[in-house]
């Protein structure tokens, strides 16, 4: 759109101009989406979670499968888990960006046979999920759970939403990043930013407006644990330090009662048909829920078709549990170290995730920082609420503006280097965005091209890191080994993604790319997924697409109309007429109810107006600096 709409100082804008934006916390075992809401004075704002038809906040992050793709998701998909298995995915949110090598314990997962036939593919292929629908990916399934939140968002907030904030684990590397945001594309959702799921909790507890300080925010979840420090300063805060572990959460306390339910009976899981292991599973989860409140909870299960029934008392479960809880108090402990602070110097702690009702997980919290958790907000709730409040903030419709995020990486990155090294460029725990360039040289006389292989991770030797990129820069002139100088920079933007580029400094000859991570998808991939959601969807897509075209058409003539109102003495005669023209011809066109057609003038109504619009900005320039000094304006 070529007019730029600028409200006067001190005027907040009305309340019908406030853009529909959402936050997702896109869960490993729980989705949940919200809002913010703005009661029209400009003042009040208020977030809260959206709801499903029957009241229930949390979509679980499930998907099955039929014939013909994805056929429903959330509650609905999870009661079918037990009776279809293999066609009911859960837990996806784990292989996010990832090949079979990194992950451990694929048992619960129906591995597609292709992502492991040869050596060549297990070190590339993202892992596949096999369904009677085919083999899935991850990010597919990913994609299902956004566009059943995305949609829940459209009917409660009546309209068309402008763009999303989705919240990934702090530790999340580049692949599992890269893996989500293809994930939003595919879904047809307009991502504003990835944010660190901690970093959206310290949004939703407001902590920018409190004193300066140091916090911690722990967050175990079903699948992840997360911790971070944040230093609060003048109401900015930025992350000190982020370390967790991307599979370790509230699963494995479930699957530490299924291996001692096992262990009691004598059986091993090998022995439980699919469907009994998934209803043990279910069970495990619903006890270990349970003894949250209650002091023993006696479990059943069949293994074999012979019925079982078990006792499990919170002591019990604790002892099973406390080498998980250990190793995230231990992630605390070096966190800290990490961060050069000790636990006597962070003045909050706040609780995050499904997992941190677990009272021995509150025991060892304020065991380890002397002091008792803060659990005011729903730590079901917190981090979608605080995405939304970032989400109503990047589109500008927060009168909260000034709230600043700085974020850093988790995984150091750089470049390999002779011997198989890898060369440092960003270390870990630097604030995002970020930029930094190193030189390097040539290894041979009359080398002409520099093979770049860009590195993700704290380890010295190549072997010990992940791989996320290779290039190469070719076109050095012939020298003696260490006369070229290659200047090499690593760019991570504000969602942490990486871009990198290589220059030889005495001949300017450049070379870039943006990382697409080793487990990531190739764009065509994501374009033929794309298609092929298309075609299930085909109705759904037109008939969005004609939606926001019309929306996009009634907006350019509302500001258009707005414009001429106080500026047509801008234009010539000559101009005005075209203008008030193309929008009649719009308007007409609106009601072909044809997509193609109203986006056809909408851009001949733009190309119009590019200039008028320039004309208004230079206008509106002079006038805020007539009578004012070049020093004035500097400053
Ligand atoms: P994620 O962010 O990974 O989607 P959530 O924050 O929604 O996860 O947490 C889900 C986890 O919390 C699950 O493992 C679930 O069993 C666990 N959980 C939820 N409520 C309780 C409770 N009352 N007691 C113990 N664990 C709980
Ligand atoms: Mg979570």
């Amino acid at each position: 759109m070529a007019i730029l709409k600028i409200s006067e100082p001190g005027q907040s804008p009305l309340p019908h101009q406030f853009k529909k934006v959402i936050g997702i916390d896109l869960g490993t075992t729980n989705s949940l989406v919200a809002a913010v809401s703005h009661d029209g004075s400009g003042e009040g704002e208020f977030p809260a979670v959206l709801n499903d038809l029957e009241g229930r906040a949390m979509l679980p992050s499930v998907v099955h499968y039929g014939i013909d793709g994805a056929d429903c998701v959330g509650h609905e998909a999870m009661a079918l888990a037990a009776q279809d298995p293999f066609n009911t995915l859960a837990s996806f949110k784990r292989l996010m960006g990832r090949g079979i090598d990194d992950i451990d314990d694929l048992q619960q997962f129906n591995v597609a046979n292709d992502t492991v036939s040869t050596d060549q593919k297990k070190s590339t292929a993202m892992i596949r999920l096999a369904t009677v629908a085919g083999d899935i990916t991850p990010l597919e399934a990913s994609a299902e759970i956004l566009k059943s939140l995305f949609n829940r968002a459209q009917a409660r907030l009546g309209g068309p939403i402008e763009g999303a904030v989705i919240t990934v684990p702090a530790y999340f590397d580049d692949a599992q990043r890269q893996a989500t945001k293809d994930a939003a594309s595919l879904a047809g959702l307009k991502l504003l930013r990835l944010i660190n799921e901690p970093t959206a909790a310290a949004v939703a507890y407001g902590l920018d407006k409190a004193d300066d300080r140091l916090v911690v925010i722990y967050d175990l979840g079903g699948g992840t644990f997360d911790v971070s420090i944040l230093q609060l300063s003048d109401g900015v805060f930025e992350v000190l330090a982020t370390s967790g572990n991307s599979s370790l959460g509230g699963d494995d306390f479930d699957l530490a009662i299924v291996q001692w339910a096992l262990t009691q009976v004598g059986c091993v899981a090998d022995d439980l048909s699919p469907s009994e292991y998934r209803r043990l599973l279910a069970s495990a989860r619903a006890v270990k829920q349970q003894l949250t409140e209650s002091e023993a909870k006696s479990i059943d299960f069949t293994c074999a078709n012979e019925r079982h029934q078990l006792n499990l008392s919170r002591d019990q479960f604790n002892a099973l549990i406390t080498p998980l809880v250990n190793t995230t108090v231990e992630v605390c402990r070096s966190s800290l170290h990490d961060a050069g602070l000790t636990p006597a110097e962070i003045a909050d702690v706040v609780l995050v995730g499904g997992s941190t009702r677990v009272p021995l997980v509150q025991e060892r919290v304020a065991e380890l920082f002397q002091q008792k958790p803060k659990v005011d907000v729903d730590p079901d709730k917190v981090v979608a609420l605080g995405a939304a409040i970032q989400a109503d903030v990047l589109i500008g419709n927060s009168s909260n503006a000034d709230l600043l995020l700085l974020d850093v990486t988790p995984l150091s990155l750089g470049i390999e280097t002779m011997g198989g090294l890898v060369e440092k460029i960003i270390h870990r725990n630097t604030s995002i965005p970020s930029s930094r360039g190193q030189e390097f040289t040539t290894y041979k006389d009359g080398q002409t091209a520099l093979a770049i292989h860009v590195l993700q991770g704290e380890r010295d030797l190549v072997a010990d890191c992940r791989s996320l990129a290779r290039f190469e820069l070719r076109g050095i002139p012939p020298m003696v080994a260490g006369a070229a100088r290659i200047e090499v920079t690593f760019k991570v933007d504000a969602d942490g993604l990486l871009e990198v580029s290589a220059q030889e400094i005495i001949t300017g000859i450049t070379a870039n790319i943006q990382v697409k991570p080793s487990y990531g998808l190739a764009d065509n991939e994501i374009a033929e997924m794309l298609k092929a959601s298309y075609s299930y969807a085909e109705q759904d897509r037109d008939a969005r697409m004609l939606a926001e075209q019309k929306v996009e058409a009634i907006g350019l003539i509302d500001a258009v109309k707005a414009a001429l109102l106080v500026d047509a003495d801008l234009l010539d005669e000559q101009q005005l007429g075209d203008i008030r023209q193309s929008i009649e011809t719009l308007l007409l066109d609106i009601d072909t109810n044809n997509t193609l057609i109203i986006s056809q003038s909408v851009a001949i109504l733009g190309r119009e107006t590019e200039s008028f619009a320039a004309l208004r900005m230079d206008q509106s320039i002079r006038t805020a600096l007539q009578g004012k000094n070049l020093d004035d304006v500097v400053e």
